[in-house]
Formats: C-alpha cells, sequence, structure tokens
C-alpha cells in the first residue's frame, strides 16, 4: 500500500471554473480519508486527478513519495469504485472479480484462487457462480469492491459508491466498506457529500467548500472544535443552531446576549477583541436539553423558545422552538444548512433545535424554558466565520 499527497493543487476548466483552489492533502499508508461537501465543491474533481483523469492547472501528486503528475492513470496502480459499478453481465461473479487480472495475463488457476480469498473477505463465497442480475444491489456493491481489492492496488479511490443503494443498505454497506478498508489495510480516498458517511467511516475528514478544503481532521475533532462556521454546519444531524449574539464581559466569565436570553459562559481564550461585539453563537441541539427535567438549572444558563414542532424519536424528542435572536446567515451558513438532508423548519427564522429526553413533555404551541449546556457553546467571528479559540 501506499500514501497519496496532494500538493498545493488547483483546478481550473477552460471555462474558468475554479474547482480545486490550493489543495494540501496528505493521505498515511493504510489511512481512510473522506472528502466530505456540498454538490460542486471539488471533490470528484480532486478524486479524478488522484486516478490521473484530471490534469490539475497546478501543483503536484505524489503517491508513495513519487510525483506522478505526468504519469498515466493505467500505471498509477489504483483501483476506483464508482457510483456506477458496471459488472459485466454475461460473466458469474468469480470472473467479474478477475477480470482485472485476466487483463494483466494472470493464468486461471491463480485468477480462481485470488477471487476466491477476496469472495471470501466479503462475505460472498457462496455467490461466485452467480450472474449479476441474480444479485442484490449490495451483493453487486460487493463485487466492484472486489474487482478493485483483487488487484492489490496501491490505493483506492471510491466516488459515492453508495449513493445507488437504499437508506437501508447504505448503513449496512459503509459498515461493511470501513471493516474491509481496515482489513485490507488499503490506502483509500472516499468522496460523498453525506456528512454521516463521512463521519461515521473515515479516519480523517477533509470539509471541502468551493474548492477550498476548510478542515482535515478526524470525526470527533471535526464535531467538537469545527475551525468555521461553516464546518461547523455542515458536520451533525440535525445541524448546529448558529444565531447572532452579542458578547459581553461578566463578573465571573461571559454572558451572551441573544435577543432577551443571557446566557453565562465561563471565561474561555481567544475572544477579548470581541467583547461588546456581535459573534456567531452555535448551539449544537444535544446541549440544550428540556429545562423541566434538567434539575434547578440558573436562569442565565437557560433560554426561552416558543415550540414550533415536536419529533418522538423514541431515542429522544427533537424539539424545534422560535428563539428570540437573528439567526446567523452569512452565506457560508446558508450553504452548510441547505445542504444537509435536515432543513430547519422556518426557513431564515431563528429557529432552534434540541435534542431532549424521551421523557420530555414538552408540547406544539407552548413556550418553554431550555436547560443550555452554555460551556459547549461555539463562537465564531461573524465577518471571517472563524471559530473563537
Ligand atoms: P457533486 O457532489 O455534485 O458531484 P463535487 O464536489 O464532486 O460535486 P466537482 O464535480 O468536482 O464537484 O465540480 C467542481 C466544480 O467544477 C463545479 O462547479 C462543476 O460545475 C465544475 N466542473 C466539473 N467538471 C467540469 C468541466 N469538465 N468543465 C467545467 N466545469 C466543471
Amino acid at each position: 500500500m501506499a500514501t497519496i499527497e496532494l500538493r498545493d493543487v488547483s483546478k481550473a476548466f477552460e471555462d474558468g471554473t475554479l474547482a480545486v483552489d490550493h489543495l494540501d492533502l496528505f493521505i498515511d499508508d493504510g489511512e481512510f480519508v473522506v472528502l466530505v461537501g456540498p454538490s460542486g465543491c471539488g471533490k470528484t474533481t480532486s478524486l479524478r486527478m488522484v486516478a490521473g483523469l484530471e490534469d490539475p492547472t497546478d501543483g503536484e501528486i505524489l503517491i508513495d513519495g513519487r510525483v506522478v503528475t505526468q504519469v498515466p492513470s493505467r500505471s498509477r496502480d489504483i483501483a476506483m469504485v464508482f457510483q456506477n459499478y458496471a459488472l459485466y453481465p454475461h460473466m458469474d461473479v468469480a470472473d467479474n472479480i478477475a477480470f482485472g487480472l485476466r487483463m494483466a495475463g494472470v493464468a486461471k488457476a491463480e485468477r480462481r484462487r485470488r477471487a476466491a480469498e477476496v469472495a471470501e473477505i466479503l462475505g460472498i463465497s457462496d455467490l461466485l457462480h452467480r450472474r449479476p442480475k441474480q444479485l442484490s444491489g449490495g451483493q453487486r456493491q460487493r463485487v466492484a469492491m472486489g474487482r478493485a481489492i483483487v488487484r492489490e492496488p496501491k490505493a483506492f479511490l471510491m466516488d459515492e459508491p453508495l449513493s445507488n443503494l437504499d437508506a437501508k443498505l447504505r448503513v449496512q454497506m459503509r459498515a461493511e466498506i470501513a471493516r474491509i478498508q481496515k482489513r485490507v489495510g488499503a490506502t483509500t480516498l472516499y468522496v460523498t457529500h453525506d456528512q454521516v458517511e463521512a463521519m461515521t467511516m473515515a479516519d480523517r475528514v477533509a470539509v471541502m467548500r468551493r474548492g477550498v478544503l476548510q478542515q482535515l481532521a478526524t470525526p470527533p475533532e471535526l464535531y467538537e472544535f469545527p475551525t468555521n462556521v461553516f464546518v461547523a454546519g455542515f458536520i451533525g444531524s440535525p445541524p448546529m443552531t448558529l444565531l447572532h449574539g452579542r458578547l459581553e464581559a461578566a463578573a465571573d466569565g461571559l454572558e451572551i446576549v441573544l435577543g432577551s436570553n443571557r446566557l453565562a459562559l465561563s471565561a474561555r481564550s481567544g475572544v477579548e477583541a470581541h467583547l461588546g461585539r456581535d459573534v456567531v453563537v452555535g448551539i449544537r441541539p444535544e446541549d440544550i436539553e428540556d429545562g423541566a427535567l434538567a434539575g434547578s438549572v440558573p436562569a442565565n444558563r437557560c433560554i426561552r423558545v416558543r415550540v414550533d414542532l415536536v419529533e418522538q424519536l423514541g431515542s429522544d424528542v427533537l424539539v424545534h422552538g422560535a428563539i428570540d435572536a437573528r439567526r446567523a446567515h452569512s452565506d457560508a451558513v446558508v450553504e452548510a444548512l441547505e445542504s444537509d438532508d435536515v432543513s430547519p423548519v422556518g426557513g431564515m427564522e431563528a429557529v432552534l433545535v434540541a435534542r431532549c429526553s424521551p421523557r420530555s413533555r414538552i408540547l406544539a404551541d407552548s413556550v418553554v424554558e431550555l436547560a443550555v449546556d452554555t460551556d459547549r457553546i461555539h463562537l465564531f467571528d461573524p465577518v471571517t466565520g472563524a471559530a473563537l479559540r
């Protein structure tokens, strides 16, 4: 296996579209990195440049420390798995898996042995003699993976390989692909627009926006310490609520003024220049609880909302409520929230989402106090969108 590196790579298409803008990315040997971001942010173009299907306008691509920018695709020794995994309909599973080996002139007995070994890893040994039309979508996906694995390439590139599968199968297959990747130890660059897929599968996630890498981090780091308001809004479902507030110094720490609400938080670094000014305040749904269940919470750790909608999920109750504050609406925020599957109720209104205990008895159309774990609140610069820390 190998390392993959993009060094200051840019791609401008002939029509002037700057699809990738000064991208630096290093993928370690055996690592699983997922490129994620909204439609058109440059994920596929980045992957295609690593594959050799697209030439960078600037920068270098290295595989295993060797510059391959001028090396043709077929000589880069990488395997690609796409969303349209065209299997040969007239060949059985074994021949489909071994097809690349046949093209490479590997003898029949050896092809069979390797196809059987790969089928074993993929859990499809009993399907080796079936034709593609006799397989389910998930089984076909596994055969497509098998075709990539059997060649023992230096690296795998995958572009939305699960997007043709139904929701349940996607969940099953994403765990499966992650397991197979670890078992084979294959360096993998995987592209998806689905942040849940990125978070559940990756060793590290690279979040892109408009051709620019925003943050490269492990899933927990990305979730806990988003570098800017775009990453904060993009990662997490339901998304973080992002509001305009004013930051003030208080006797024993800080205070955030959100409309008629005042929230106390402990002193923290990186905020000095923003005291007395507007900031973007980010609150994750799980950091808000039904005030009636939170014990005796001081008033300056509560916010008042008018409840629009209560969603019973069984494990949690999602409470959507209007808050007396302005919703943050820089385009980075709007883009992040729109690209998520869960669009906030009420369009541009300041709507807050709380993930409350299933014991919550909050009703729609009521006005309630919600308790906020204020020390987990995220703060961002309203102009640059950068996290304050
Ligand atoms: P999606 O999730 O929708 O596939 P993506 O993040 O993979 O999006 P890319 O396909 O890399 O995005 O496209 C990045 C940008 O480059 C987009 O604005 C796209 O319209 C543009 N683009 C892609 N291919 C070409 C091309 N051949 N000529 C001109 N512009 C292109």
